[in-house]
């Protein structure tokens, strides 16, 4: 499998004993950097940037020809107005601070949650009135309770720290913590807050706080979480290609063939087959541990297979559609009325399904209701993005059985270390805390 980088390991080995030149260098560029980083998007570019900060030399590999992985901005032709439509928020933290700062790039708390909302059954295009129905003083006591378990840990602020032994609060099912702490009323606020995580009530509850950190939330209820003030995340990550490139630490459009040790051969598109070999002290892994994204590269040990194979995740879809007839500011949310107690709309599963429903929902319940959405546009995609695999996340007796001590061991193994969502939550100022305040120390260490 790794026959391509042996091959030319042992033609240099040969070649130095011979005293001739190398007999690919021709085909082979080498490059030595102290860190090679693997995956543009938050973790990888947050690495890249504060180890250069630093003083250290990087080198970026990422398959898409743009970083910020999730980030997607549209940019209507028209006008040139450019708009997010990916991810937006960012927890009012000092991290999130500093580092949009660090860019020049000023930040606003975000508004947008003075939407008018509606409820339909995009099932049959009526008008749904949820079966629970919270008041605001029920459901702000509610997450008052729920911030007040999250507290009793406090080293989850910092990463996947668990005490020891791990308390059954912390790998049950979250239907059953909710009914334990009587935290019923946040049940539906915390639905919209993070559709993308499955099924919320049988997750388990460590992963329901990974996906709902209090300064999140919080920010959210107080309409205090910021965002970039010219509303255009993928700024960050622009600014962040013209520093990389500029030290010439950015691959794009680019994939690691193989690796040997923390050995990388690469190939890129601008070097006409040519292919780049990366001698790097250490390695970092800035993509999802998924087996399918590592395994045709990665020489992934048994123990990160076995570890690797337990994560669940899901997809989370965005796009952006016109002819919607949708006044502004106003919203439209998917209820199930009767389908647990909390209405929770029926999900499509395949991205296929999540195409054709995102249209026809809506064609549906302009149909049905030509009083609300009166005129004559048909909804049609501006844009659409898919992000699979999101949420990775694991079963409660994973959990209880040390899943992630023994995942945190991996960090340093053969000099590579690991970040983003994974490793903290599926948000990127909790990924940006936990990457400065673990791994970057680690990885740095005497380098
Ligand atoms: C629709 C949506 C909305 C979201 N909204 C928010 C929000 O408002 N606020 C928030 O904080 N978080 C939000 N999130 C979550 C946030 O986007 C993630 O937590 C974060 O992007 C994860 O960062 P990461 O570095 O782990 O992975 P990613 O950002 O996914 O980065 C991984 C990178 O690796 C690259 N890659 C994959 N395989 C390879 C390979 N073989 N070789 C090289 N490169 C590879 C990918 O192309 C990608 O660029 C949202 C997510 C989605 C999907």
């Amino acid at each position: 499998m790794h026959t391509i980088l042996s091959l030319f390991l042992t033609s240099l080995l040969v070649t130095i004993v011979k005293s001739t030149p190398p007999t690919l260098a021709g085909d082979i560029d080498i490059i030595k950097r102290d860190v090679a980083i693997t995956g543009g998007g938050a973790g990888g570019i947050y690495c890249a940037i504060s180890l250069q900060d630093q003083g250290k030399s990087v080198i970026v590999i990422e398959k898409k020809d743009r970083l910020g992985g999730h980030v997607e901005t549209y940019v209507d032709p028209g006008t040139g107005i450019a708009m997010d439509y990916g991810f937006a928020l960012f927890e009012n933290t000092s991290v999130v601070n500093d580092y949009f700062a660090r860019f020049d790039i000023p930040l606003v708390k975000i508004r947008q949650f003075n939407i008018t909302w509606s409820t339909y059954d995009f099932r049959t295009g009526k008008t749904a009135v949820p079966s629970y129905n919270p008041s605001r003083e029920e459901v702000l006591a509610a997450f008052a309770t729920y911030f007040a378990q999250l507290a009793r840990y406090p080293e989850l602020e910092q990463g996947i720290f668990l005490p020891s032994p791990i308390p059954e609060d912390l790998y049950m099912p979250f239907g059953r913590f909710v009914d334990k702490y009587k935290i019923h009323a946040a049940v539906p606020t915390m639905f919209l807050l993070n559709a993308g995580v499955g099924d919320l009530l049988s997750n388990a509850v460590l992963e329901v706080f990974r996906a709902l950190p209090r300064k999140l939330v919080e920010g959210v209820l107080t309409s205090t979480v910021l965002t970039p003030a010219n509303h255009t995340v993928i700024e960050l990550y622009r600014r962040a290609e013209a520093e990389l490139s500029s030290t010439s630490s950015l691959f794009l459009s680019a994939e690691v063939v193989e690796t040997h040790q923390i050995t990388l051969l690469v190939r890129t598109p601008t070097t006409d087959g040519k292919l780049t070999l990366i001698q790097a002290k250490r390695l970092l892994i800035a993509i999802p541990p998924n087996p399918a994204l590592l395994d045709p590269w990665l020489r992934l040990t048994p123990t990160e297979h076995s570890l690797f194979t337990r994560y669940i995740s899901t997809g989370l879809y965005v796009g952006l559609v016109n002819g919607t007839r949708l006044p502004p500011t106003a919203g439209i949310l998917n209820l199930a009325p009767n389908h647990t107690m909390y209405s929770f709309p029926y999900l499509p599963d395949t991205e296929a399904a999540v195409r054709h429903h995102m249209l026809d929902d809506i064609r549906r319940i302009q149909r049905e209701n030509p009083d609300r959405f009166p005129g004559t546009g048909a909804p049609a995609f501006v844009a659409f993005a898919a992000h699979a695999p999101y949420n990775l996340q694991v079963s409660g007796e994973d959990i209880k059985n040390g899943f992630y001590e023994r995942l945190y061991a991996l960090q340093g193994e053969m000099n590579t270390f690991w970040t983003g969502s994974a490793w903290a939550a599926d948000i990127s100022g909790d990924i940006w805390k936990f990457s400065r305040g673990v791994v970057l120390p680690m990885l740095v260490g005497e380098l």
